[in-house]
């Protein structure tokens, strides 16, 4: 499957966000700007004052990303302190949390650490079940689609209709697609937040993530948490990740065609099982993926018949890297029942990357031979 036209003008317009606003002189690309403090003779004369509320560098990333995402976008300096920030802007007293009980395992950590014990009700649902989970008295619906590392999807179109017939507010982890494939917010969704430590850094470098949304007293609750948590992004990584959107989308394109080649070869491969490929037509996230999304992404989800051939392929795979984390320029893959996520234990899964995709096969076939 590969990216349909319709948004080629935002792509195109993503690479020049900064053309009109350049003098005479100005670079093309956005200046490196770490300084925390600037020229302030005067407090009521607008500028930059101190790097803890707003920086030349973050603002040119954020600009990118508005371009991308069609919003307003706050950055952070990773895809936990976005989510973070986002939830503490939202949450309401009195007000239940629905988490999904699959997704991103670390915002479960945290909401129990770190919500529950202020009174706040957790309630966690399947990602597949949240079409028709009970969200009464929720003042949070939060969601990831398709889930890490399942990839078990939900219609986030009617969810959210559903949240806002419950008077909650619909916050959406488009981590595992980005905005290149899908569009929450187009869809309902009050906030996104995404780690683009993943595809949009793209190279493994950096940790980095942002949260869009066009409801501005929310919006300006997240900006507030940012400068009065002190929950900041460096200069540098700013730059980094304003690099890496750069060819976004041409590397979505060249990973989500990879991976639905390879996910069609693996699964007439005998010692595959439990294969998971949205893209894959009998896929059980396949339908409503293909409606809501603009591309299957490059995650897979495989299982080999024990821990040991798992680890056994991933060993003799030589263009995987093992590590966990996914979204990079090199393929990784990774046995996720070793962080206890409720797999099976010869559950892979496999972040498809941009190497040519034969060369990649044949080393995913040397993997699966030494099994
Ligand atoms: C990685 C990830 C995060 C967290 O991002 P960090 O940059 O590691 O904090 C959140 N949600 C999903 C779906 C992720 O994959």
């Amino acid at each position: 499957m590969t990216i349909r036209n319709d948004d080629d003008r935002r792509f195109a317009d993503l690479l020049h966000h900064r053309a009109a606003r350049l003098e005479q002189g100005d670079p093309v690309t956005p200046p490196l700007v770490s300084a925390a403090t600037y020229h302030l003779p005067r407090v009521d004369q607008g500028g930059f004052m101190y790097g803890r509320m707003s920086m030349p560098t973050w603002e040119e990333v954020e600009a990118q990303l508005a371009v991308l995402e069609g919003a307003p976008c706050i950055s952070f300096p990773s895809g936990m302190a976005a989510i973070s920030a986002a939830l503490f802007a939202a949450v309401l007293p009195g007000k239940r949390v629905i988490l999904p009980s699959d997704g991103y395992y670390t915002v479960r950590l945290f909401a129990e650490g770190f919500l529950k014990p202020f009174g706040v009700t957790l309630d966690y649902v399947p990602t597949v079940e949240m079409a028709v989970a009970d969200f009464a008295g929720a003042g949070i619906v939060y969601i990831e689609t398709p889930s890490n590392p399942g990839l078990d999807v939900c219609d986030i179109a009617a969810v959210a209709a559903r949240a806002k017939a419950a008077g909650a507010r619909v916050i959406v982890d488009n981590t595992t697609l980005t905005a290149v494939l899908q569009r929450p917010l187009e869809l309902g969704a009050d906030l996104v937040v995404a780690a683009d430590t993943k595809a949009p850094g793209g190279h493994s470098d950096v940790l980095f993530g942002h949260v869009a949304g066009r409801d501005d007293a929310l919006m300006q609750r997240v900006r507030d948490w940012r400068k009065l948590s002190g929950a900041v992004p460096g200069a540098f990584e700013a730059w980094l990740v304003h690099r890496g959107i750069e060819t976004l989308e041409l590397r979505m394109a060249r990973m989500c065609q990879s991976a639905q080649v390879i996910a069609e070869r693996l699964a007439n491969h005998p010692k595959v099982g439990g294969l998971r490929y949205p893209g894959l037509p009998g896929d059980p996230s396949h339908a409503v993926m293909a409606r809501q999304a603009q591309g299957f992404g490059f995650l897979i989800g495989m299982v080999l018949e024990s821990a040991e051939a798992a680890e056994r392929f991933l060993e003799a795979c030589p263009y995987m890297a093992r590590s966990t984390s996914f979204g990079s320029t090199h393929s990784a893959g990774e046995r996720r029942a070793r962080w206890g996520d409720a797999v099976p234990e010869g559950f892979l899964r496999l972040s498809i990357g941009v190497e040519p995709v034969e060369a990649l096969w044949a080393g995913i076939k040397d993997g699966l031979a030494a099994v």
